[in-house]
């Protein structure tokens, strides 16, 4: 009899909960991987970062598999025909994973566990991406918080040392289930190419985080750890950054308590993805200029700042947290779109897209959020550059046309759009 671990977002053997449990309770674990038809389906550009991303990863568990005579058995369709599959292939008794929150991963996970217990195999589930999960950190009325001060000052309350404890599943590779290595789908049999990409390391800087509180907002220098693709796909564990953090720096613990906060808001209150958190800012007429639009995403809006960070994500599928914020303040106030665009339009983008973290700094940004800004706050693009790039250093790398004709004028005028921006959401909000 086998189990199976289901790796998902979280493709690293070590530290590893799900993986961990699955290895210390059975004998012949069997790891696989799915490349999920209902989401690759969706991926308009062959050349998909992400998808990259992922394949390259599930290559190195294999080497790490191999060595211990075993092998990941990777499909490519849906989760459910994959269990299919499966069980039509092995004998199973159980099948291990990761929680994780999302509406759609949800109720992929209720249909992949009932399709299991109707065949008597346990589906067993584990924390593993979070240090606090769903209704872990609660108001001491019970309530689930929606602001975040409160909520990071009870999460540090809360957090004792076994809720970073190493989980040694690297340790127990011996319990595979040892088999010859099943062949892999290619990323062309999957409407993919590969890509030669430089990705972003893996490793903790501790000087860098350690002047991480006062350099995090510059978006010209290397002041944060550019760890979020690893992080989104679980390369690195949560556990061992948050104790890297406890030793470091406070403000960066801060910005993974962020992480936590935006997970447990998707998973409690799941009508984000479609609206603002608060639905009396879904009222908001925006104008939605389709023109505007493509020169936002093409960084050809005239505002430096602005232009910089969208050509930065264009070509690495990064953008620094102080320019997402610009950028994304610009989008929905000075030119009035709506803030999905923008979010569907960095999900596309972002190498480190995670749903949680991308709807919360878009409602953020767009004043719709649970802790949002004010409606009335409407970043100032050429105060920011004053403020954080003030060499134009970050500017003049992506936009080294600035000072010639070939640089458009600005798309809008800063004065104007923030009076129409007050005026058209206060009318929306407070008639
Ligand atoms: P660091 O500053 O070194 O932070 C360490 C880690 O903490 C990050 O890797 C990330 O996992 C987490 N983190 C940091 N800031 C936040 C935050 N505000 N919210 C949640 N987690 C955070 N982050 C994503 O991971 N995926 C997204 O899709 C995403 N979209 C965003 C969209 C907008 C409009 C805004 C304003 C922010 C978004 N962020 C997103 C948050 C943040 O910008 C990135 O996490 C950060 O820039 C990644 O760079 P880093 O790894 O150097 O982060």
């Amino acid at each position: 009899m086998l189990t199976i671990f289901w790796f998902r977002r979280d493709l690293r053997v070590d530290d590893n909960v799900g993986f961990f449990q699955a290895l210390e309770e059975n004998e012949n674990v069997l790891p696989i991987f799915i490349f999920d038809k209902n989401i690759l389906d969706k991926l308009d550009d062959p050349q998909d970062k992400r998808v990259n991303f992922i394949y390259q990863t599930l290559l190195e568990l294999q080497e790490k598999f191999k060595a211990h005579h075993s092998s990941l058995l990777i499909q490519h369709t849906t989760p459910l025909e994959a269990f299919q599959n499966i069980i039509q292939k092995f004998e199973v008794k159980n099948v291990y994973t990761n929680h994780d929150y999302e509406p759609y991963a949800k109720e992929r996970d209720i249909q992949v566990k009932n399709f299991l217990n109707e065949n008597d195999i346990a589906f067993k589930t584990y924390k593993d991406q979070a240090i606090f999960e769903k209704k872990e950190v609660l108001t001491d009325a019970g309530k689930v918080y929606t602001v975040f001060s409160p909520y990071g000052k009870k999460w540090r309350k809360q957090l004792k040392e076994e809720h970073t404890e190493h989980h040694p599943s690297e340790e127990n590779l011996n319990k595979l289930f040892k088999t010859e290595p099943f062949t892999i789908p290619s990323l062309e049999e999957m409407g993919f190419q590969k890509i030669d990409f430089d990705f972003p390391k893996k490793e903790t800087d501790n000087k860098l985080l350690q002047a991480y509180g006062d350099m995090r907002n510059f978006p010209a220098i290397n002041g944060t750890s550019r760890l979020s693709v690893h992080v989104r796909f679980g390369t690195i564990s949560i556990r061992n950054l948050v104790k890297i953090a406890q030793k470091t720096s406070d403000a960066w613990l801060n910005e993974l308590i962020w992480r936590d906060f935006y997970m447990m808001i998707l998973d409690n209150f799941p009508h984000v993805v479609n609206g603002g958190f608060r639905p009396a800012y879904d009222v908001i007429p925006w104008r939605n200029n389709e023109v505007e639009f493509k020169a936002w995403c093409e960084g050809k809006t005239g505002y430096p700042i602005v232009d910089a960070g969208m050509r930065e994500l264009n070509e690495t599928g990064f953008m620094h947290n102080r320019v997402r914020m610009i950028t994304a303040s610009f989008l929905t106030k000075h030119l009035l779109i709506d803030w999905r665009w923008g979010e569907a339009y960095f999900a596309k983008k972002l190498l480190d897209f995670d749903l949680s973290a991308n709807n919360g700094g878009w409602q953020w940004a767009s004043s719709s959020g649970c802790d949002a800004a004010p409606y009335f706050r409407v970043f100032n693009p050429t105060l920011q550059t004053k403020n954080f790039d003030k060499e134009l250093k970050y500017v003049k790398k992506w936009v080294p046309e600035l000072n010639s004709l070939n640089y458009p004028q600005p798309i809008v005028e800063h004065k104007f759009a923030r009076e129409r921006a007050l005026k058209v959401y206060k009318e929306a909000l407070y008639g």
